[in-house]
This record gives C-alpha cells, structure tokens and sequence, in this order.
C-alpha cells in the first residue's frame, strides 16, 4: 500500500478504536461522566488546542470525533493525509483520555507516566531555551536489537536531550542498565501506540503556556511546534498501520520521524535509517540540533542528565561533608600570575585510602584568572560548581558554600573515578562556559582535614561574608544598570525580563550578577544593560529607558513597564515562573503560589491554573510570574502598598522567604513577625476562612485601600 493509503487506513482504525472506547464508557458510566487529564489547565490540550473547545465530558468526546473524521477525507494528497495524521492524534488523545475516565490512576503499574501535568512542563522551559536541553527524542515501537536501542538512548541522555519511550521500548529499556525518570531526561511514557500523544500534549502546551497562541489557532500552533519544539521521531521495528498514521501526525507538526525499516522517505519529514549505529547522527541532522560535546578525560559519564542522580546510603563509596565532616567550595579570583592553568592538585587521602565507605572533609578551590573577570562573577561561576560534579554520572552534589554536601558511589569508583578527575572536570567547564571571563584556571581539593579546617576560617568564610555583604548592599537604587533576558524568546517570543538587583528573572536563575556575567561572556547574548535613566514613578518602577528597552526587546509587543507593580503595566511571563502572584480582591491582597505546589489556593484554583491566566509574554494586569527571591524585596509590589498585600502563600514557601520578608515587614511598616499573618493551606484554603484568619491576625491589608 503508498504511504498515503497507510495512513488513511491506520487513522480509520484509530477512529474505530477510539469510538469503540467512547461508546464502551458511556454504555457502562453515561455520557455525562466527567474526563480530564491531571495536572493541567487546558483540558484536552491536543484537542482544545487544535479546536478550542474544552472536553469535559464523555459525550463531548464523541463531538471531537466528528471532527477527527472530517479529517480523515481519502484524498490522494500529502497535505491531506497529514491532516489524517493529525485526526489520528486526536483519536489518540480521545482514548487516552478515556482511560482517565474510567480509572482513577491508569498507569500505576504499567511502567509509563502518562500524562505529564503542566508543572514539569513549565519547568523545562529554562533548561530548553538555554540549550541545556538540546531537543527532544520521542522512540516508538520495539526493537529486536535492545543493546543497540540502549546505546541510542544513552547516548540521548548524555547529549543532554530529553528522551520520551513509547511501546514496548519501555519494557527494553526497564531491563537495560539505562536510568530512567523524568531526572535523567529519559522518560518512559506509555506501552500503548495511543500514549504517544501525552508526548504530543507536551509540545502543544508548550505553545500554550510560552507561546500564548490561541486555542483553536491550528495554523499557529503547527508554525510553533515546527518552529520552536525541537523534537523527532526514532521507530523501531516494523511499522502497523496506526503508527504510521501517528507518525504523519508528528510530521505534520513539523517533527520529523526516522524509521529503522524501509519507508518511502519524504526527505526532511520521514528518513529510514537502519543502521543503529547511525540513528542519532541522522536524527539530530534532521531535526537541525546541535549538541555541546564536551571531551573530559575522567572514567564516567558526563552529562546534565545526571543531576537530579541521587547516590542512597548502601550505595555510598565516599561521602563528604554533611554530618560526618566539614565540606566547602569557593572560587576565587586571582592575578594572573598566581594561576597556573590546568594544575590540579590533591592535597590530603584519596577515596582509595580506605575501606568504604570513605569519610573525608573536603575544601574544593578554584581559582581563575582573566583580563574581563570581576569578583561580583566568583559567585556566579562558584554556583555551577554544584552542576558540574552532579554531570558526574556516579557523583551527587548538594547544597554550596560550606554547606555543600557529596557522595560518589560505588560503581563510579570502581569505573576508577578519583578526586583529581573533580578537578578535571571543573577546569574544564569553567573554561568552557565561561571562557570570555576565565583565561586561566587551577583547581586544588583538599581532603587534609586541618587543612579544610584552618582554610575555611583564614579564605572562605571571610569571602562567604564579603559576598553576603555586597549582596546586601545591592538594591536597585544602588546601581545605574538593569538588564534585559530575552533567553525565553525561543518559546515567548514577545517575552522581556527586565532583571535588578531586587528584582531577579521570573524563573528564579538569573540575578542582576548572572545577568551582568552573561553580558560579560555573551556581549551580543541575551542580557543586554538598560541605563536606569529617565525617571517616572520611582514606586511604580517605571523608566522611560526601560520602556525604550522593553518595546525594542519585544518588537514592539510592550511599550510600557511598571516594575513594581502588578496592576498597572506589570511585567509579562513567559511561562517558566516560579511563583505566581494574583489578586484576592475579598482579601484586598494577593496570594503567591510556587510551582511544586499542587493543591488548591483561595481562588479556587491551583498553580497549573493560575498560572494559565498568564504567560506566553503578555501583560495581564492582576497576575503576575516572578522569582522566589523577589517576594520579600520592598519592592514586590510596591506600588499597591507592598508586601503586606500578601495574604496567602503555601506553608513551604512561607517559610523559605520569612526571615527576609520579616525584616522587610518590620522596616517598612514596623510590623513583628509578619509571615505569621500570612494564611497558608495547613490553616485555611477557601477565601472566607481565610479573611476570617487575617481579621483575627489584624492583618494590615485589610486595612489598606481597596486593591480594585
Ligand atoms: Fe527566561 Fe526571564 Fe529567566 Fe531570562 S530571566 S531565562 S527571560 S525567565
Ligand atoms: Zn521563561
């Protein structure tokens, strides 16, 4: 049969099967059961972003049927067919999401996540417009060469994309020696050819939540997905009738899907490649990805992969830090002269010298030398210290300062890894993402515990404290330079953080000094200064300069920005928020929900939903996206009266901001313990009791002008 036929034949079969399950749900559970998946905002996402229309019910699951079969027209032309691939996808999602209907959890067990809730996707936003997470790999089918299928996805995961397993692939891999979960980008989605489209679901709402495209904007969203989504296809095995209909649905959303048989091939859309060996090649050729490669001479994997790694104690080669002995880590600036490029030196016991597990203090100096470094950029470089020996595979890294805390496990020592490759691999990065900054590097560990001891207090606490000291002075009136970041522009395109010193990126990564770095490193890059000139409304936060910046950095999208403010001009989102603020006009104050909460809030909605309000770099006044750090700035909000408009915040994040919100509290408005006024949801989460709570805390925002 053509490919053409193919595809019609396995998107009619995909409508059979998908009615067959619609009419099955409702003869058992009645047309008005209610389907959803978990987690998200955009209900059906294929489907509402394809149609618009929101899917609540059984019976209107039957309506997005019809419209997959006006898809399905028989013609013999490409452009049609792929609209039958397109239909194909929304039989998918229509089968899928009646598994939802019916079972309450339907992949617990099947060794596949399912759905993947609005969270993750917003946090992968960073890690993939800064190219951290190069593109995506979805595999498909089964293959009778598991080794080769192995080796494939390795080799994904240590470029750093993201892996997505469909079929029986998932079983593969389960058995194979790969590590699998969302931490180590290779996620296993489904056994069935239908869960493919949870995959599908995660690029659609990507233009959704970044993109802000509106549903129904079919034309738009195959521009973005093409555009913007840097996924393909890997099929393994032979190829039935509904994957081929499933794969012109990928195709027709611009990704392209490289087979392991013979296909006719569409050059650019559908390649065959049998040779294993060469599937990655062929597939980052397609889809126009480039990886970092990075060659660093140590004995384990190296890949951003590995972060989220973690080593459990009965696994533990040599720890350090932590309870049992005193770590830490600073950077360090020096003269030229006083560095000596690429010497790494041990001083103290290596992990061999002992019967594990290993116990040793550590102190981790790294000291750089260049015409363009400044000391305001040790921090920024001494920060990435933790991601570089998490890359480690077989190293976990936590915490930073003399607090940081690792262990290395036994397979990564009995692969031969050693303390001098720390030292490899820290010279190697720092010269790799910070080479316009770091001419020279040296790195020295040491593990001598007097040594550890007596340098903490004679060099890093001192410089630990110089730090916190020029932070602390760091206040947006203190400097004469903002800047923009328009690194999210890849997926907002009209998206324009404008960063200060008070004020960080919305996703939390990028301060005014990683800011002030990246101009440093990238002088054409994504950072760019904005001379705090031209004055309008200190409290508000407005500059005609910034504006200027603004309106330039989003083409013109937004001409007007109130920094302070999230009424009157507030500043877009782009969608990869960590928090996100809304007004609560019965509380005449706002709440702020963080991104790993996932329960319900006083306006009824949760953080998914919420932050569905906004985004996608438009200005909706009333919410807002923004960083962690900025909350208990005096700033947040400073034109609405400030922080004691904050009536609700999840206990967890209460908590993380209290002690700078309370200083903030007691300085601006001479209040004690703020953050015990501020409702959160162990104390109440539907809106009356929670004014109730701040009447009885005399909550000050009750106080305030009405808000709106
Ligand atoms: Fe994106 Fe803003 Fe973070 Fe830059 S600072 S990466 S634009 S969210
Ligand atoms: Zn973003």
């Amino acid at each position: 049969m053509s490919l053409i036929g193919l595809i019609y034949t396995g998107s009619r079969a995909a409508l059979d099967l998908a009615r067959n399950a619609v009419a099955e749900a409702v003869a058992t559970y009645g047309a008005d059961k209610k389907v959803a998946f978990p987690g998200t905002a955009y209900a059906l996402p294929v489907i509402y972003a394809a149609t618009g229309s929101k899917i609540t019910t059984l019976a209107e699951l039957q309506g997005a049927l019809e419209v997959a079969d006006s898809l399905i027209t028989g013609e013999e032309d490409l452009g049609k067919a792929l609209n039958a691939g397109l239909a194909t996808a929304v039989c998918a999602e229509v089968i899928e999401a009646v598994k939802y209907a019916v079972t309450e959890e339907p992949y617990t067990g099947d060794g596949g996540i399912g759905f993947v809730p609005d969270a993750v996707i917003r946090s992968l936003g960073v890690p993939l417009v800064t190219g951290d997470i190069p593109g995506i790999a979805v595999i498909v089918g089964e293959t009778s060469d598991s080794g080769a299928l192995a080796a494939i996805v390795k080799d994904y995961q240590e470029k750093g994309l993201l892996t997505f397993l469909v079929g029986n692939v998932v079983d593969q891999i389960a058995a194979s020696d790969v590590k699998t979960g969302l931490e180590f980008r290779v996620i296993p989605v489904g056994r069935e050819i239908t869960a493919v489209i949870h995959v599908v679901s995660v690029a659609v709402r990507a233009a959704l939540i970044f993109g802000a495209l509106s549903p129904g904007d079919l034309a738009g969203l195959l521009a973005y997905t093409k555009e913007r989504i840097p996924a393909f296809v890997n099929t393994f095995g032979p190829l039935d009738e509904i994957t081929v209909a499933a794969g012109a649905g990928a195709i027709a959303l611009g990704f392209p899907v490289i087979a392991d048989v013979d296909v006719p091939e569409v050059p650019g859309a559908l390649l065959a490649q049998k040779d294993h060996g060469q599937t990655v090649a062929t597939s980052l050729e397609a889809r126009g990805i480039k990886t970092k490669i990075k060659e660093i001479p140590i004995p384990v994997s190296f890949a951003a992969a590995f972060e989220g790694e973690r080593i459990r104690r009965d696994n533990i080669h040599a720890e350090f830090g932590s309870r049992r002995s005193k770590a830490w880590e600073l950077v360090k600036m020096r003269h030229a002269d006083e560095v000596e490029d690429h010497k790494i030196e041990v001083i103290g016991p290596d992990i061999d010298a002992g019967e594990p597990p290993v116990y040793l203090p550590l102190a981790v100096l790294v000291e750089v030398a260049g015409k363009n470094m400044e000391e305001d950029f040790e921090p920024v470089l001494e920060r990435k210290i933790h991601y570089f020996l998490n890359y480690m595979e077989g190293v976990m890294h936590v915490g930073q300062r003399n607090l940081a805390w690792i262990r290395i496990g036994k397979d990564a020592f009995a692969k031969g890894l050693r303390l001098r490759h720390f030292g490899e691999v820290l010279y190697a990065m720092m010269h790799e993402e910070f080479g316009s900054v770091v001419d020279k590097c040296q790195v020295t560990i040491i593990t001598d515990k007097e040594k550890v001891l007596s340098l903490e207090q004679e060099l890093a606490l001192p410089s630990y404290l110089a730090r916190d000291d020029r932070l602390a002075s760091l206040t947006d009136e203190s400097v004469d330079t903002f800047y923009t970041c328009t690194l999210c522009q890849s997926f907002a395109p009209a998206h324009v953080c404008v960063v200060t010193p008070e004020r960080l990126g919305l996703c939390g990564a990028v301060s005014w000094l990683d800011a002030k770095a990246t101009k440093e490193l990238n002088p054409a890059g994504a950072c760019q200064p904005i001379a705090k000139t031209g004055l309008v409304d200190e409290r508000k936060g407005i500059w005609t300069e910034v504006n200027k910046a603004v309106e330039e950095h989003s083409q013109g999208a937004v001409s007007r920005v109130a920094l302070y403010s999230i009424l009157e001009d507030p500043m877009t989102s782009c969608g990869c928020f960590e928090c996100i603020c809304g007004t609560v006009p019965e509380g005449n104050g706002v709440i702020i929900v963080n991104r790993e909460y996932v329960g319900t809030t006083p306006v009824g909605m949760t953080f998914g939903e919420l932050a569905s309000m906004t985004g996608g770099g438009v200005q909706t006044p009333g919410f807002m996206g923004h960083g962690r750090h900025f909350i208990p700035s005096n700033k947040f909000l400073a034109a609405e009266g400030g922080v004691a408009r904050i009536i609700w915040m999840p206990k967890e994040l209460k908590d993380a901001v209290a002690e700078r919100l309370n200083k903030t509290a007691k300085e601006v408005y001479g209040i004690d313990n703020f953050a015990d006024m501020i409702c959160d949801e162990t104390i109440a989460t539907d809106v009356e009791a929670v004014v109730n709570f701040l009447a009885a805390k005399k909550h000050p925002a009750l106080e305030m002008d009405p808000l709106v």
